[in-house]
């Protein structure tokens, strides 16, 4: 059975929070001189002067029956990137502790660990972006606390194998974090299902990509009660301000209405995949799982450049072991796809006629 001490830093299981004025009284009634606050309002037109709820309790009660978990089962953070760093503080002493990464995959896991100064185990994916289950068993440490799985995965665009990750939650002693930021474009159950049976189990969603809400910064992070009441604990105190809180409260109203950008992206995506098998440039197409593609070309940093010289920006993963000759392309509505596939084909206009 998992003890969740085994993982934490002693100074951490024994701190004391930061206790704010919202804490210490939490009637919503009265007189409120206890925060130095402005009475008066604010300059804006709209009054920001109260601190917000720093335990976000509606939101968390609004999404807890949209997720299937209890309350304290989940963490709001100033984007999941808040959440990955609290993870990596909480649980691994600089220099000592290390955590273990699945290359090629989302880069903040290990620019996280480098700013805590945190050693970083590196076990890449198989040439099918899969998990190589017996090189991470062998490439733990004593000391290693966290194993970041993404999936579906940034940048190849697949889930990964779910037995795999079945497979680490029950070898691994430290905490198996399952970043799911594309998960609502996923045809596969969340891992949040698992939460109760698992007690290592950390789930990381966002509401950057699917709720697209990127510029409000805030993820979700779902775990245990106890593992969520240490990351409230070392958060700053009101990391979600006030207008974030209330438009997501907004956006929880509105699930459908990011089921229908999901749908609309998804078809955009099959389009734009069949679209691009039909280039001569394209050598490969790999599947996806979430809103983008991995798409491989023969000369990938010129295609990316004159992509640039015509406004159109996509990610250049190239160089990135793995992804050779790979660029990462976003969905675009119909039009924006439309001018890229276009912008591709005067690509290769030019450099058929210029051979
Ligand atoms: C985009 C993305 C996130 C989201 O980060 P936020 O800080 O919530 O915007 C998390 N993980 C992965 C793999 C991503 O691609």
């Amino acid at each position: 059975m998992f003890q969740l001490d085994t993982v934490l830093r002693s100074h951490i299981r024994s701190l004391t929070p930061y206790s704010s004025a919202r804490d210490e009284y939490t009637g919503k009634e009265g007189i409120f001189l206890d925060a130095n606050e402005n009475a008066y309002g604010s300059v804006t037109t709209e009054a920001y002067n109260r601190y917000p709820d720093p335990h976000q309790q509606a939101i968390k009660e609004r999404l807890a029956p949209i997720k299937g978990v209890r309350p304290g089962q989940i963490f709001i953070g100033n984007g999941s990137d808040e959440a990955i760093d609290l993870l990596v503080r909480a649980t691994c002493t600089p220099g000592q502790d290390s955590i273990l990464i699945l290359p090629p995959t989302y880069g903040m896991y290990e620019v996280s660990a480098a700013i805590n100064d945190v050693p970083v185990i590196r076990v890449p994916l198989t040439p099918a972006f899969q998990i190589d289950v017996p090189a991470v068993q062998a490439a733990v440490q004593p000391h290693t606390k966290l194993l970041f799985v993404c999936s579906p995965n940034n940048p190849t665009g697949n889930l990964i194998h779910r037995n795999d990750i079945l497979t680490l939650l029950d070898s691994f002693d430290g905490l198996v974090i399952v970043d799911e930021a594309y998960i609502d474009f996923a045809d596969s159950q969340s891992f949040i299902a698992l939460l109760d049976q698992y007690s290592n189990l950390v789930v990381l969603q966002t509401f950057s990509k699917a709720w697209g809400l990127a510029a409000l910064r805030s993820g979700m992070a779902f775990a245990s009660e106890e593992l969520i009441r240490i990351l409230d604990k070392i958060k700053p105190p009101y990391n979600i301000s006030g207008p974030t809180q209330q438009l997501l409260l907004q956006a929880l109203e509105n699930v459908s209405g990011k089921n229908e950008m999901v749908d609309r992206t998804l078809a955009r995506r099959e389009e734009l995949i069949g679209n691009l098998l039909n280039l001569p440039l394209v050598r490969h197409v790999y599947p996806s799982d979430a809103n983008f593609l991995l798409v491989k070309f023969d000369d990938p940093r010129a295609i990316f450049d004159y992509l640039i010289s015509r406004q159109i920006i996509v990610r250049d993963r190239h160089r990135v072991r793995l992804c050779e000759g790979c660029l990462r392309i976003t969905v675009g509505t119909g039009q924006e796809n439309e001018q890229l596939l276009s912008m591709l084909k005067a690509f290769y206009e030019t450099v058929t006629i210029g051979a």
